[in-house]
């Protein structure tokens, strides 16, 4: 037998561009936005956030030229001696050097200058434009990982202003000029400004600056490491509104890692919490009540995910299904209902969720909430409850494509026998409208309404629905509109000659929230600890938590 998988499964999540083949990633997308703003799934360390407004100031400086190709150049080259200067503090894989700009190149060439420390090099053998995108040269984008993660994001914070006028960018007038300030008199600046500038490194200076340049080291620098952290939580009643559910959000988490003692995987521990309510080991959360609000939107969100995913497996099921049927079989009118039928000839016995021997094809959808209801175990039992939202989610390959759709269906159920979501979910989000629910016509409202009001519908009959409407006919429309919009074939299926055709699989996903980044924030800003011992709030964190929020 195989080994029992004891990972909660949204680790496994990939962020993905543009392939949300059913239009419900933009949805979870849309709510992690007003979740966690100004950061993104990319931006994973914060010192990036004072570093690039520094170099900016240097450059206007010293170098004082407005040609978009010379500012591209020693940006390019700051962005890679950072990276060397990280992965050489980090040589020996201690935690603190991870996703630094650049970081698979600097390990090739650290290694290069591993064997001659005082050998002076050209930071431009690495980051030269002409050589971007090729073999050798450290990141493909011509304005490097600040232009492909940070810009946007800084820009929005104010940190450095996006100009129509070459090079692009400024210094954002009053919170980049001070950050680039604060930083400029920092030990080892002048030395990290002046290989960038000449063009001209060493290992030995490589390593002088680990401790005053690497991402790790902001908590060495009280002042730099206090204006990143107001930013993140604003520093007074005055903060703006994003700033406020950002670290509304953020603190939630610091609650959550207060209310344990050391957490492996935060981001699964988090989303576990913000669900169930109660920590994986089955104790229970207590969210400071100011943030009580903030909490129930973390619940929408993952409760959404559960549907999505659910969805996004059953869709590829089908799929799977098509591409083993004949023309015959996969005629419009007769394929989704045999499918349906087949895969919930399948009942709770055989599907291990209790001992009703029934298949789920001769029962009603309001008979199988009602088995769900009464069955799942208590939240803070929920890590091996059959009937939970997380055993019932599909698990192919394992599961074969017609148990697929019957767990898919289960999973669906289990969210809404569980109940937790509030009758109006999107209205707890301040940046959806009121025609957001309508606009995605598939979300967690429309299929709770669709299961109620089909609760004496038979099972089978009520699941060709929704795998006709929201499944491929959603994939269709979605994909119409990509066609029209984008010039963008994503179509997976067709409809051709009254008969639907398999054109490509996909992937199903969960959607990224934000949170890995998040955490690597708190810890970068002292506020906790990391892998190393166990995520766990530090005293700097606690003193956060026990600030009142500014409402
Ligand atoms: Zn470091």
């Amino acid at each position: 037998m195989a080994e029992v998988e004891v990972e909660p499964r949204w680790l496994k999540s990939v962020h993905t561009h543009g392939l949300d083949h059913l239009g419900l990633q933009v949805v979870s997308i849309t709510m992690y936005g007003d979740l966690l703003p100004g950061l993104t799934n990319v931006t994973d360390r914060i010192r990036y956030y004072s570093f690039f407004p520094w170099i900016l100031h240097r450059y206007a400086k010293d170098v004082r030229s407005t040609s978009l190709a010379k500012w591209r150049e020693h940006l390019r080259r700051a962005e890679f001696l950072l990276a060397l200067i990280g992965k050489w503090h980090h040589r020996d894989d201690s935690e603190g050097g991870e996703a630094v700009v650049g970081a698979d190149q600097a390990k090739k060439v650290l290694d290069a200058m591993r064997s001659a420390p005082t050998k002076s090099w050209r930071l431009s053998k690495w980051t030269a434009l002409a050589k971007a995108g090729e073999d050798g040269s450290y990141f493909a984008n011509r304005n490097g990982g600040y232009g492909q993660y940070y810009r946007s994001v800084l820009a929005e914070l104010g940190l450095i202003t996006i100009e129509e006028k070459d090079p692009g960018v400024g210094l954002g007038p009053d919170l980049g000029v001070k950050i680039a300030e604060l930083c400029d008199v920092q030990p080892g600046r002048e030395e990290f400004w002046t290989a960038v500038r000449d063009d001209e490194v060493t290992l030995n200076l490589v390593e002088e600056l680990g401790s005053h340049l690497c991402p790790c080291a902001l908590t060495s620098f009280d002042e730099e490491r206090a204006f990143l952290a107001n930013l993140m939580f604003g520093p007074d009643r005055t903060t703006g509104v994003n700033t406020r559910r950002r670290a509304r959000s953020l603190r939630l988490l610091l609650a959550m890692l207060n209310q344990s003692d050391g957490v492996d995987d935060p981001v699964s521990e988090f989303r576990h919490v913000a669900y169930f309510g109660h920590t994986t080991a089955g104790r229970k959360y207590v969210a400071p009540p100011e943030l009580q609000h903030d909490l129930v939107k973390w619940l929408v969100y993952e409760a959404s995910e559960f549907v999505h995913y659910s969805l996004e497996q059953a869709f590829l099921a089908v799929l799977a299904r098509l591409k083993t049927v004949t023309p015959k079989e996969a005629a419009l009118e007769s394929f989704l209902p045999q499918l349906a039928q087949e895969s919930l000839s399948a009942s709770s016995t055989t599907l291990k969720l209790g001992r009703d021997k029934r298949p789920w094809s001769s029962r009603t959808l309001g008979d199988l909430l009602r088995e769900a209801e009464a069955n799942q175990q208590p939240l803070a039992k929920n890590v091996d409850d059959p009937w939970g939202e997380m055993s019932l989610l599909p698990n192919p390959p394992e599961d074969a494509p017609l148990t697929v759709l019957a767990r898919s269906l289960g999973c669906l159920l289990s969210v809404l026998a569980r109940n937790l979501f509030p009758p109006k979910p999107f209205s707890f989000f301040e940046n959806l409208d009121t025609e957001f629910p309508k606009r995605y016509r598939v979300n967690l409202e429309t299929v709770r309404d669709f299961v109620q009001k089909n609760l004496d519908t038979n099972a089978a009959a009520a699941y060709t629905d929704i795998l006709s409407n929201w499944v491929l006919g959603q994939h269709i429309r979605v994909a119409m509109r990509k066609l029209r919009q984008q010039t963008q074939a994503t179509f997976k299926v067709a409809v051709e000659e009254g008969r639907y055709v398999w054109i490509e699989d996909f992937d199903p996903t969960f959607t990224n929230p934000r949170l890995r980044q998040a955490f690597r924030f708190l810890r970068d800003l002292g506020l906790c600890g990391g892998a190393t011992d166990g995520w766990r709030l530090r005293s700097a964190g606690k003193q956060i938590l026990e600030v009142p929020d500014a409402k």
